[in-house]
């Protein structure tokens, strides 16, 4: 296995120090090697072979493209044509769709190579990736702790080099937050910059696909391909989307804490590491500014209402009739619904079907669907309020870091609990990024997250370039 970056893979191909097929390979090879993390559901290898052989046909011509004979990866909830897309669910085992998300497009389009579908939380509905109806993910790092979720395939597979890169999706956490798990970078992009169109549904005002990588710069490389306006996308932006800064050097530049982002919940050594982040930062020249978001602790009760009510009515399509299996045996239309919903969703899947339907449910609607939409105007002026002090904020990616398999799938709120740092991100519609700060005693990735105004991706590339790059030369 080639162990290099994918910016520094693409110039070895464009040079012609090794081949596509060379290199797609000896990814493959990784893959079968490491088979027992369970980071693919499906793996393309002879369409990756065949791609690979045609970016050394071009190459060998003289084209040059962002990706030429790169092997990537993409969550298997993103639409690739001609391969199986699942979503990690029995309930779509069997599809095959027969287009390709605007992202996969746009990978195509620069001449990747394509090795495989990530693994996931069924319908991205998860934290830790045991949810996939298939395997579960093992972390890259430790093997007997989970990866994170719901890009959990994503991210093990990009740790452990079983891709250059992988897309993930983010709804509530699912990019950022097994990237901080496995010690690599994950950017959830401003709400609008990168199509949807192809990325099965959780909660579609939330969900934003994103790169996820081994180091800054190649994170910012993929972004700049997978972002830009769709017409397929009815909320896709046709505005500018780099209103972010490039930047060396950290002077005059701010950054902004609040005293939320640090509960007495949170592992003291993740404390100590984000810390000695921002203390980095002060040391660099950058001003730290002492800022305040209200709204944070009713974050993740918002989104959960949010998100659940959203998935309810997008997963109202999987009936056995319209999408998805049927189940065998059934007697009337009744029957399908039920035995088909019954057996091939799995518990958490269920588990947000049900919260959703209550809170939408007549009576309940007011005092939460509504009162969980105001709340949300709330956070996104807190977001808006704290950051027009500053360039950035600065908190943790998750209060824990990556726990023991099984160690969460009896309490599901215990879970929910986790994603107290990413969730509000998403609500406000800012962009996160996840970079790894630190390592804990068990010798784990500590990840930091760095959330910047609306399409300002770059003043976050650039601040965690400046740390990245400082602790490289280390
Ligand atoms: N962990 C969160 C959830 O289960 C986020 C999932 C996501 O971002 N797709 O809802």
């Amino acid at each position: 296995m080639i162990k290099k970056s994918l910016l520094e893979i693409k110039r070895d191909l464009a040079e012609k120090k090794v081949s596509s097929v060379e290199v797609t390979k000896a990814v493959l090879a990784q893959i079968e090697k490491k088979s027992d993390l369970g980071a693919y559901v499906t793996v393309c290898a002879d369409e990756a072979v065949a791609a690979a052989e045609e970016a050394d046909r071009q190459i060998a011509a003289g084209v040059d493209k962002p990706l030429l004979g790169v092997p990537v990866a993409v969550k298997d909830n993103i639409c690739t044509e001609g391969i199986r897309t699942t979503c990690a669910s029995r309930f779509l085992e069997n599809y095959i769709p027969p287009y390709d998300a605007f992202v996969v497009k746009k990978l195509k389009d620069a001449g990747a190579v394509i090795v495989g579908k990530a693994n996931m939380d069924e319908f991205a509905m998860g934290s830790s990736s045991e949810y996939s109806a298939f395997k579960t993910v093992k972390n890259a790092v430790d093997d007997t702790r989970v990866p994170g979720g719901s890009s959990g395939g994503s991210a093990c597979a990009v740790a452990s080099y079983q891709a250059y890169m992988a897309l993930g999706s983010d709804t509530g956490g699912s990019i950022r937050q097994p990237a901080s798990f496995n010690g690599v970078v994950g950017l959830k992009p401003t709400y609008s910059a990168v199509s949807r169109y192809g990325l099965i549904a959780f909660a579609s005002s939330l969900d934003q696909i994103g790169p996820m990588t081994r180091t800054v710069d190649d994170c910012k490389y993929v972004y700049d391909i997978i972002k830009g306006y769709d017409k397929n996308d009815s909320t896709s932006y046709s505005g500018n989307l780099d209103l972010g800064e490039k930047f060396t050097s950290l002077k005059g530049r701010r950054i902004g804490v609040a005293k939320e982002f640090f509960p007495s919940a949170l592992s003291p050594e993740i404390k100590a590491a984000v810390e000695k982040a921002i203390a980095f930062y002060k040391d660099n020249g950058a001003e730290i500014v002492e800022t305040e978001i209200k709204s944070f602790d009713m974050a993740l009760a918002c989104y959960y209402i949010l998100s659940s009510a959203e998935a309810t009515s997008n997963l109202s399509r999987y009936d056995g009739i319209k999408y998805g299996r049927r189940a065998e045996g059934c007697k009337n239309l009744q029957e399908i619904y039920y035995k088909s919903r019954t057996e091939f969703f799995g518990p958490e899947v269920k588990r947000r079907i049900m919260l959703g339907n209550f809170v939408l449910s007549s009576g309940y609607y007011d005092a939460f669907y509504l009162k969980a939409s105001k709340v949300r105007t709330l956070i996104k002026k807190d977001f808006d309020e704290a950051l027009s002090k500053c360039d950035a904020l600065i908190c943790p990616t998750a209060p824990t870091t990556a726990y023991k398999l099984g160690q969460k799938i009896t309490d599901p709120v215990e879970a929910y609990l986790g994603d107290i740092f990413t969730v509000p991100v998403n609500i406000a519609g800012l962009p996160g990024l996840s970079l790894r700060c630190g390592t804990d005693s068990d010798g784990l990735p500590i990840g930091m997250q760095l959330i910047g105004k609306a399409y300002c991706e770059e003043t976050l590339f650039s601040l965690a370039r400046i740390y990245e790059s400082a602790k490289e030369a280390k």
